[in-house]
């Protein structure tokens, strides 16, 4: 008693605010909205700015189960230009990691302009985010969102018990040593959830060039691979890795793990969405963000784990992710265009506030088509390999099953017809 009241008395005096570790934390209304008042808050936003926002709801149904996503696409002026630059950008896929939509709702109002991030200039801003077209995903998986706020501060998983993040087909359904259904409960078949299939007709209808599935629960910035303990060869590669570092330099306080999912988090993950968006639909620069955890938690105190708890920390983390959203938005055509000439970024790298973009070049449509089509033509197949491998299985089981029942069957018979023709 004494020594947590003697912490609280030093952290208040430090401006940190006071933690009471003891006590399970629950959602503070006050400092987050539910899932259905923050999408309501979204539809009103972009209704205030339809020159700058749109949005739509896409809708899927797998038998009784259904779901739907808000999408909300900022294209300053509203004109189809295919030169332009696309970002994708998803969060909220797992239920208990409400700061992640938080994070997404204040990042429309930075792009709408009702909200100022400080140190950014909005004439510099304007001007970077004329080369874009970006999509946000508030959040993916509001049927697990409202399981969470009915009580269940630890589910992540969607409304029906699958991770929408290893429902995917890239090395889906592999299982490791320590695999636990209550956290990775990969689904029936890649896909299987309506969530997932949303997301994937998103991707391939889109074709982003940049991807980042925002979760919290640690804070790491990673880039592909989640399924291999390695990161992809290549240019690309070497570009994400460059972003990151500077990410984590200038808006993580150099405190984020940077590297492969499965290389850095200490365990792999299989059937992710990042790996899907680098192989399959071929985003040259795909990532996860983990934007907030406290890893001293207790294991029971989920919301604690993967949510701030105060306005102090809660409001530094909302600054610190739009700050490196934005530096992403201003820096993305030169990047890109690094990616399509094959050398890299040898301008270094740039912030809002002093905004400078070299000259666009347009990016290899029909090349990128082409990839995105093999791709998924590979994937489909392996897909089809499965189902023709497991039918075979069980066709075989049936046939040998039917085999021996026959062979005992004619050898009952034949012993009855001697019992019956030796009279015994
Ligand atoms: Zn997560």
């Amino acid at each position: 008693m004494l020594i947590s009241l003697s912490l609280q008395v030093i952290s208040t005096v430090n401006g940190s605010p006071p933690r009471n570790s003891s006590a399970i934390a629950s959602i503070d209304p006050h400092l987050y909205h539910t899932g259905d008042g923050l999408i309501q808050e979204v539809k009103e936003l972009v209704g205030r700015h339809p020159e700058r926002l749109t949005m739509e709801t896409w809708k899927s149904r797998n038998k009784s189960y259904f779901a739907e996503i808000l999408i909300v696409t900022f294209n300053h002026g509203g004109h189809e230009n295919p030169d332009k630059y696309r970002i994708l950008l998803s969060f909220g896929q797992h239920g208990r990691e409400l700061i992640t939509s938080e994070v997404a709702l204040r990042l429309l109002g930075i792009l709408c302009g009702e909200y100022v991030l400080p140190g950014v200039d909005p004439t510099s801003l304007n001007h970077a985010l004329e080369k874009l077209v970006i999509k946000i995903v508030p959040m993916e998986n509001l049927n697990g969102r409202k399981l969470v706020e009915a009580g269940d501060l630890c589910e992540r998983r969607n409304g029906r018990g699958v991770d929408i993040n290893r429902n995917w087909s890239v090395d889906w359904g592999k299982k490791e040593k320590d695999y636990d259904p209550y956290e990775e409960n990969p689904g029936s078949a890649p896909f299987s959830e309506p969530e997932a299939q949303i997301m994937r007709k998103l991707s391939h209808s889109f074709r982003p060039h940049i991807w980042a599935n925002v979760h919290s629960g640690m804070e790491a910035l990673f880039m592909p691979y989640d399924h291999l303990n390695t990161t992809p060869k290549g240019i690309a590669s070497q570009v994400m890795r460059s972003m990151l570092q500077h990410l984590n330099h200038l808006h993580c306080h150099d405190k984020c793990m940077v590297g492969s999912g499965g290389g850095s988090v200490g365990y792999l993950a299989h059937g992710t969405a990042t790996d899907y968006m680098y192989d399959i639909v071929k985003v040259p620069m795909a990532f996860t963000f983990e934007i907030y955890g406290d890893l001293d938690a207790s294991n029971k105190d989920c919301f604690r784990m993967f949510n701030p708890i105060d306005a102090f920390t809660y409001n530094q983390v909302l600054h610190d992710w739009c700050s490196a959203f934005i530096s992403i938005f201003a820096n993305t055509p030169h990047r890109i265009q690094g990616i399509i000439a094959g050398k890299g970024t040898k301008t270094g790298e740039m912030e809002p506030r002093n905004v400078h973009m070299d000259q666009d070049s347009k990016w290899e449509d029909r090349k990128a088509l082409v990839l995105v089509d093999s791709g998924e033509w590979l994937d489909l197949a392996r897909q089809e390999l499965r189902t023709y491998v497991k039918f075979f299985a069980i066709s075989s089981a049936l046939l040998i099953f039917f085999f021996c029942f026959r062979m005992s069957k004619g050898k009952a018979e034949s012993q009855l017809r001697k019992m019956s023709t030796t009279g015994i």
